[in-house]
């Protein structure tokens, strides 16, 4: 099968990702699902992997390695244990490609804390390729109503905005501010509108500016230097905020998102980042916030399901992955962008 390889750790300029024939995959386990792929999208993750920014967390584990872990496809064959799902399906797979399946946290149905998990695309083969082998227990069905361009994104961006604008507790009369507007932010948006919040939207990048007024967000704030100069003009448009959700990979935007709240309001991570200052006498709640477990997966395809919530994709052949991560670099794609075989 034709896939995009990492043999080796390097900058995306360099074209790093190599278009091979690889062996198809095949059906190991029990529970084992062969699917063929239908899209996978762009994730930032994967070009701090492919670029060795998350060696210091032993990521990638392996090389050569398939990147790519939000990936949608129709499964072709299956397990001899496999119960619940049929071939011809079509299922999705999110980062979490598998927990234990005994630890404290898969039994809270926390299992997305799993320290014995897959990591799609990172422990094991990803979605940059024709073909992949997933686990029957961590898929998702996707109804016939969402495309798998569309679909996938879901899997990775989606259901991190989703677990993190929950952590918010958005509610009617309620306002969450939301830090970074790309592919999770832009989902994060129209997710803590569905729950009836006034969602204040900041980004330093125009493209995404634009974005965000036109998902919907009652106002958008340019985040920009100094910090203050924002936090001037938010206090003006709205005072402070019930809750903020920070996306943006940046210790700035975490401390603004800190300041941006009131007293006693809650600030949701959603990247790796550090606090430089913690006002403790505030009574302000920080929640880290990593992707999500599988209900949450299956609560959030059927949101899409049965909402207008308009996940923002462009289309590119899985050849030109090294050329979407360069443009992801430099912040050209507008949301997500999604690869086909
Ligand atoms: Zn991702
Ligand atoms: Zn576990």
């Amino acid at each position: 099968m034709k896939a995009m390889v990492l043999t080796k750790i390097a900058p995306i300029e360099t074209h790093p990702l190599k278009l091979m024939s690889i062996d198809k995959p095949s059906i190991k386990g029990g529970s084992d699902l062969l699917l063929e792929i239908e899209a996978c999208g762009v994730c930032r993750s994967n070009l701090h992997l492919i670029e060795g920014d998350w060696k210091k967390y032993g990521v990638p584990s392996r090389l050569p390695l398939v990147p790519g872990h939000e990936v949608v496809g129709v499964v072709k064959a299956t397990g001899d244990r496999v119960r619940n799902i049929e071939l011809g399906e079509r299922v999705g797979i999110q980062p979490h490609f598998r927990s234990c399946l005994k630890c404290e946290y898969f039994l809270a149905g926390r299992e997305n804390l799993c320290e014995n998990a897959e990591i799609t695309g990172e422990t094991v083969q990803g979605g940059y390729a024709e073909f992949i082998i997933a686990n029957e227990q961590f898929v998702t069905p996707i109804p016939d109503s969402i495309d798998s361009e569309h679909a996938a994104p879901l899997f990775c961006p989606g259901i991190t905005a989703y677990k993190a604008v929950k952590a918010a507790e958005p509610a009617a009369g309620k306002s969450v501010g939301i830090f970074g507007i790309g592919g999770v932010g832009h989902l994060a948006i129209q997710i803590a509108k569905l729950y009836g919040s006034r969602v204040v939207a900041t980004s330093r990048s125009k493209n995404h500016i634009e974005l965000a007024k036109k998902l919907g967000a009652d106002n958008v704030v340019v985040f920009q230097n100094p910090q203050g100069q924002f936090l001037k003009q938010l206090a003006k448009d709205e005072g402070l905020l019930d809750s903020a959700i920070v996306f943006a990979p940046s210790d700035k935007a975490i401390d603004a998102a800190i300041k941006s709240v009131k007293k006693g309001g809650i600030v949701v991570i959603g990247v790796l980042g550090s606090i430089s200052e913690f006002p403790t006498f505030d009574e302000k709640i920080i929640k880290g916030s990593v992707i999500g477990s599988r209900k949450d997966m299956a609560d959030l395809v059927q949101l899409a399901r049965d909402s207008d919530l308009k996940v923002v994709i462009e289309t590119q052949k899985l050849e030109e992955a090294n050329n979407v991560l360069k443009r992801l670099k430099k912040s050209e794609v507008e949301a997500r962008a999604v690869l086909v075989p």
